[in-house]
Parts: C-alpha cells; structure tokens; sequence
C-alpha cells in the first residue's frame, strides 16, 4: 500500500512531499517525490489518559467539585454507571472507542474502572474495532493481570506499594494520578516509581527535579483540568524536563478527539505545535510500548490522512500548525490503524 501527500517525516514531523510504502503493516520506506496530492499524512494519535467507562454520563454533574464528579465510592459518576446495565455501559464505551478511531486515534491509554469484569466490558466494547485500547485494570491485582498493566487513583489515600510491586513483577505498566488538586500527592506517588504519572498541575521546584532525575512521563490533561478548575499544569517546565503525553481523560467532562485537546494545549501553553504533536503522538506510544506515533521506516503503519485542500485546511502555510491548532474530524480522509 502507498500513502501520498505532504507527509509529517521523523520526530520532528519535517513536512515532505513523498509517498509512505507500508508492507505487511509496517513502514518500509518513506520517500520524498512530487506527487498530485493535497493530503497530510501523519501518525495516528495516541491519547494517553481516558476513563471511557463513564461514557454514560457526558455532559453530567455540571457545577460539581472535582470530589463530587468522580471520587469514588460516591462521586456521580460512580452513582451513575451502578445504575446502567452492562449493555449500557458497553455500548456507551463501544461508541466513544469508534469515535477516537474515526478522529485518528490508534490507541488510548485506560483507566478501567471495575476490576476483572471492569476489564472485560471494555474488551467487548473494543471487540471488531481498529483501535487497541491499553487497558489498566484498577481497584484489584486481578485487575491488573487481566489487563495490560494497573492504573491507580493516587497516592493520597490508598497505599499503592503491593501492587506497584505486583505490577512491576508481571511486567506491566503502572500509573498513576498526582498532583492534580494540589501537591501533596506527588511525593508518595513519585516514591512509587510509576511508568507515567497524570496531571502534574500543581508541582513544586522539589517536584520537578524529581521528575527530571527520575525520568518518569508525565500526561497531562489540560482540558479536562480547566473543567474540573484545579488549574493549569506548568507544562513548558514539564516539557523541558521530562517525557510529557497527552490524555483526554474522562468522556463525562470531554470529547476525546486528540484534535482538540491539541489545539487547546497549543493556545493555552508555550509550547509549539510540533512539541504538541509529539505529545500526542509518539511520546504517548513509547509510554505504552508501542512501535509507532512517528512515520520513519520499520515502524507500525498506523497513520492519519488528513485533506489538506478541505475548507478548513486549504491554502495552510505550515502543515504542522494546521494539524495542531486547526484540523478537526471534517478533514479526516483516512485512519490506517
Ligand atoms: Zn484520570
């Protein structure tokens, strides 16, 4: 198969004109040639933090505390997925997973809620879709072996070191929430020696060297912090200091189209669009352990085709721009997962 267009090239998405030659799934060669086409290729997005489980509740609880939205056992979001069915809630996560694919999603990281059964509504909910959710199961180690790794809350309340150990044993991914209301998470968290860390908004100086010495990836939510009104992460010194991704984090609170929590970053941060587009596309893949999120030879084939001579798009004087801060699901002309 062969992809034409300007295509985003490399880590640093270098705009060429060429064609991708994928084989058997995977990039075999990217070549620069002129070529008839106004499209722009690029990696398909990795969105780094979801909770897709309360799929039933968008738009919910408008006004709510953070605690009051979805602090469990309590919060209504927990109220509310105990009052659907399974099929509801399978069929609510079913529909946001088809939505992320069709805004160019290859895969999103998961914080499932539910512990076994938890893990395998989500499964069947992905069951005939191309996108490969990660799953970190909560709550429970079987959780976390019937998953792809574990996902906890915080460190604030819940003792996390037996099965941040559990996890590490079984070879799997372990994150965690920090620092999202205040800071007084982020220690313990950051003792747990997690795989990623999410949210990170309020760190202190003692915090960041930390994250810089330690290495540990951070995802960052900024949307999704703005409706929860806990503030804005310092996401230029996170940037400069570590491995940053990007998450769209609960469907009750936002859309999870990697195209807009994009191009909000991108406005809101000091950080340029290419930084933006690593964070949603490649840093996010690495996080997860996957062979893709940057369009070079030997990588996974999992691309986005964008129109760039669409209403929206024509006539863009920088591609990389225009993805980030402009391009939206109307553009999309193709999602090769
Ligand atoms: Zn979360």
């Amino acid at each position: 198969m062969i992809v034409e267009g300007t295509v985003l090239r490399g880590r640093e998405f270098d705009p060429v004109e060429g064609r991708v030659v994928v084989e058997d799934g995977e990039i075999s060669a990217v070549e620069e040639a002129d070529v008839d086409s106004e499209r722009i290729v690029l990696p398909a997005f990795v969105n780094a933090h979801t909770h897709i489980g309360d799929s039933i509740a968008k738009e919910a609880g408008s006004g709510l505390s953070l605690d009051d939205l979805v602090a469990p056992p309590d919060g209504l979001k927990h109220r509310l997925l105990r009052a659907a069915s399974r099929e509801e809630k399978v069929e609510a996560m079913r529909r946001s997973l088809r939505m992320m694919q069709a805004t160019g999603t290859a895969t999103c990281i998961e914080f499932r809620e539910g512990g076994v059964e938890g893990v395998e509504a989500i499964r069947a909910a992905a069951d005939g879709l191309d996108i490969d959710p990660v799953v970190l199961g909560r709550e429970t180690a079987d959780a976390m072996r019937a998953s792809d790794g574990f996902g906890a809350s915080g460190a604030r309340d819940a003792e996390f070191a037996d099965l941040r150990e559990a996890t590490r044993e079984a070879g799997k991914l372990f994150g965690i929430h920090a620092g999202e209301r205040d800071s007084l998470d982020i220690d313990p968290a950051l003792d747990l020696s997690p795989d990623f860390a999410v949210h990170m908004v309020h760190p202190e100086a003692s915090h960041l060297d930390r994250i810089e010495e330690s290495g540990v990836p951070i995802v960052l939510c900024p949307r999704s912090n703005l409706v929860t009104n806990v503030g804005v992460a310092p996401v230029r010194d996170l940037v400069d200091r570590t491995t940053v991704a990007l998450g769209t984090d609960n469907v009750m609170l936002n859309s999870p189209s990697m195209f807009r929590e994009m191009e909000f970053l991108n406005k809101l941060a000091d950080v340029s669009a290419a930084e933006v587009l690593r964070m949603a596309t490649v840093n996010g893949a690495e996080l997860a352990g996957k062979n893709y999120g940057v369009v070079e030879e030997g990588r996974e084939a999992k691309l986005l085709v964008l129109d760039g001579d669409s209403d929206n798009l024509a006539g863009a004087k920088d591609p990389v721009r225009a993805v980030v801060r402009r391009a939206g699901r109307a553009d999309v002309t193709d999602v090769l997962l």
